[in-house]
């Protein structure tokens, strides 16, 4: 067993922390404040080859693992949440489903410009009446001829109006299929730009599709595989959102342990005083047993094996302790943790969502137990030592 980073790991982690130090932690708070989205980073993100990092070379990409990619989360996240799932959505939801679901002609016409980052990604499951159930979206797909006509109303895309593509999943006469929509297409428009309570450098929009043509050969996978896609998508860019959420509680745990070291009460530090300084162990400890969890379903998913379950353990525990550490790096700071003066309680509302998107902690916590429920009564001679006794 060996728990270092491969030297590729190593070099894309001290590139992106370099970067991420440099081009996004000074805007960071600025963005916050002016719900501004942050072009320039992004044009810089793609120079850097960062909005194809974990996509195959032949595709335009930088072809690293998605290890790698998820290193990459992090460190951007540890300055900029909302950059963090920006290219988190972009990367694993928008681009890979094309790679990995998608035919040769498909990956060849849509993938090198999201790999360069010259198209944004974005992915459109959600609808007003449609999240944790994804089953029961609305939106229609109609055959005509030479492909379909879609329309319904997709809602809080993370990246929305910046995509120029966008998986779209309607219901076709076959089932939910799932379909690849450039953003100019006639009939695609944006609803008002969501306000949020974090993550607010990325785009949140509402998309409106009357009736829009999208060709046979821009459909994503056969008709009626469309939940299989989604599905299989969410189980990857979980580990995604587990990285961001890492990314998030490392920079509380940062910021909260170097105050401690120098605000001083009662004539000491006040790491000194056990309170304090239990909080932070805690905190550390957390973080490191969320990022065991994040890397063993990377290195999971970079070995080709079902990352169903690893994926929500993941993201369930690194989204929870993304909580727990901004809530205690607020309670160090005292009253100062509260002022917008320094950066936890943006921490504290970025963190927050990571327990709801792609799948809410108690989705995670339904996938975990299936999984459990399977092994317990899947066939014997499965996984030695994983099935629990009964009876
Ligand atoms: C900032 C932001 C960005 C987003 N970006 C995207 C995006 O890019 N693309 C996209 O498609 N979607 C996106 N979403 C949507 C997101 O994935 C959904 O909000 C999420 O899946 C939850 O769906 P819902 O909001 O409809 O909550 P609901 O499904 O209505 O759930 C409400 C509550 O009920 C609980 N619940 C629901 N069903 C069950 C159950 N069976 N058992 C136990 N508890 C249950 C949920 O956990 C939750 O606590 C985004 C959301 C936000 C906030």
């Amino acid at each position: 067993m060996n728990f270092e980073l491969g030297t590729e790991q190593q070099e894309v982690k001290a590139r992106a922390a370099e970067f991420a130090d440099r081009e996004v932690a000074p805007y960071a708070a600025e963005l916050d404040r002016d719900d501004r989205i942050p072009f320039e980073t992004l044009e810089k993100l793609s120079e850097m080859g960062f909005m194809g990092l974990c996509v195959p070379e032949e595709y335009g990409g930088a072809g690293s693992d998605f290890l790698s990619y998820c290193l990459l989360i992090e460190e951007i996240s540890r300055t900029d949440a909302g950059i963090g799932v920006t290219l988190a959505v972009h990367t694993s939801a928008g681009t890979l489903p094309i790679v990995i679901y998608g035919s040769e002609d498909q990956k060849a016409r849509w993938v090198p410009d999201l790999a360069r980052g010259t198209r944004i990604g974005s992915f459109a499951l959600t609808e007003p009446e449609a999240g944790s159930d994804a089953a029961a979206i609305q939106t229609t797909a109609g055959r005509v001829d030479g492909g379909y006509r879609l329309s319904g109303h997709k809602q809080w895309l993370t990246n929305g109006r910046i995509a120029g593509a966008a998986i779209v999943f309607a219901c076709a006469p076959e089932g939910v299929t799932a379909f690849i929509v450039p953003t100019d297409a006639e009939g695609v428009s944006f609803g008002k730009h969501a306000r949020k309570m974090g993550v607010i450098s990325a785009t949140t929009d509402d998309m409106h599709l009357e009736n829009v043509f999208v060709p046979e050969e821009d459909r994503l996978g056969e008709e009626g595989n469309g939940l299989s896609v989604a599905l299989g998508t969410l189980d990857f860019g979980r580990i995604g959102i587990a990285a961001q959420a890492l990314g998030i509680a490392e920079a509380a745990f940062r910021y909260a342990s170097n105050y401690a070291a120098e605000r001083t009460t009662f004539g000491k530090p006040i790491a000194e005083h056990q309170a304090i300084a239990f909080k932070l162990a805690d905190m550390q400890t957390k973080i490191r047993a969320a990022r065991l969890l994040v890397h063993e379903a990377a290195w999971m998913k970079d070995r080709g094996m079902r990352v169903t379950e690893a994926g929500a353990r993941a993201k369930l525990y690194a989204s929870q302790v993304a909580n727990e550490v901004t809530y205690e790096a607020v309670q160090v700071l005292g009253g100062y943790g509260y002022m917008k003066d320094h950066p936890v309680e943006r921490y504290y509302r970025d963190a927050r969502v990571t327990e709801i998107y792609e799948g809410t902690s108690e989705i995670q916590r339904l996938v975990i137990s299936r999984g459990i429920l399977k092994e317990m009564t899947g066939p014997p001679g499965g996984v030695e030592g994983s099935r629990p006794v009964v009876g």
